[in-house]
């Protein structure tokens, strides 16, 4: 293999150059497959999707992770759902949590993970605060009885075991489990190339919370670069979070961060015009149509 590439969406796809194949295996869930590129260096690739990478993992896991982490101010008790790589309990842990539970249905993904992207969990799934449940999340939250203060969402995107990850009845159960004083944050897909897909994850969040904030970060790996995430809480608003009290925050952590800080968490708050008229639902009672960057088939 010389290249990899995503398929083509909306006629546009980035291509990546790669020296090696290092794994490649059929899981229950899904095809996997681990490359030595020559931009990002290791790469996990799932049913033909770029999940993370050695190079660029951390601009995807801490604005995972930190946002809603900064937006509670105390969060004691996270659930991680899906999550295989680790990446985003490794930045969990980092906090004074008392237990941060991770769901990932697809055993594989973990075992596979921990061989040969090994920097990206770190130390996460040995930690004695850190908990691994390999099951169906959509599952897990229908029937746990536990609190949480905040919950992230660490997908795929929603074809698959994810699909119900993105709908009504998952974000009623994940709001019986955070209750009033909680977060959750889901990743919402390329807001260039998957808006449609943003959209139905907004509607969805939006008729069950009365908070939903979609906030921006760059991703080199996934298609279209720009990424979303999309926070919902009853009462947290997640931009409204005081720039010092992130900054010491971060400072007790004491672990650096490569594309968090605390400006950056109020300014991926910022949506362009067309995305804000796109998501109306969220900003406007009568949101018009604004010609999206990219035309489509
Ligand atoms: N950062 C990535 C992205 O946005 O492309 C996601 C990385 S992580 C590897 C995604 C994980 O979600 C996969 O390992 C997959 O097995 C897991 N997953 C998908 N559906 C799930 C479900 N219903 N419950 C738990 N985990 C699930």
């Amino acid at each position: 293999m010389r290249e990899f590439a995503e398929p083509y969406r909306h006629g546009w796809r980035e291509s990546i150059q790669v020296r090696a194949l290092l794994y490649d295996g059929q899981s229950a869930f899904q095809h996997l497959q681990v490359l030595d590129t020559v931009p990002f260096g290791r790469l996990l690739v799932l049913d033909d999707a770029c999940q993370t990478s050695e190079a660029d993992e951390y601009t995807y896991h801490e604005m995972l992770v930190h946002v809603p982490m900064m937006a509670h101010p105390d969060p004691k008790r996270v659930l991680v759902i899906g999550g295989g790589d680790g990446g985003a309990l490794r930045r969990v842990l980092e906090y004074p949590v008392e237990q941060a539970t991770m769901v990932e249905i697809d055993g594989e993904v973990v075992r596979v993970s921990r061989e040969l992207l090994p920097g990206i969990a770190g130390d996460a799934f040995e930690h004695p605060r850190g908990e691994l449940i390999i099951g169906d999340g959509v599952k897990y939250l229908r029937e746990t009885t536990e609190h949480f203060d905040v919950i992230l969402v660490d997908s795929t995107d929603p074809v698959g075991p994810a699909v119900d990850l993105f709908n009504e009845e998952f974000y009623r159960n994940a709001q019986r489990a955070i209750g009033d004083n909680g977060i959750i944050v889901t990743q919402s897909g390329s807001p260039l190339v998957m808006l449609d897909e943003l959209i139905a994850a907004v509607k969805q969040l939006c008729s069950v919370f009365p908070i939903v904030k979609t906030y921006l970060a760059c991703v080199p790996i996934y298609p279209g670069v720009l990424w979303s995430f999309t926070a919902a809480s009853n009462n947290l608003d997640p931009a409204a979070v005081d720039p010092a009290r992130i900054a010491a925050r971060l400072r007790a952590n004491g672990k650096p961060t490569g594309w968090y800080t605390p400006e950056i968490h109020r300014a991926a708050f910022a949506l362009p015009n067309f995305l804000t008229a796109a998501l109306g639902i969220q900003t406007a009672d009568e949101p018009s149509a604004l010609p999206l960057p990219i035309s489509g088939e």
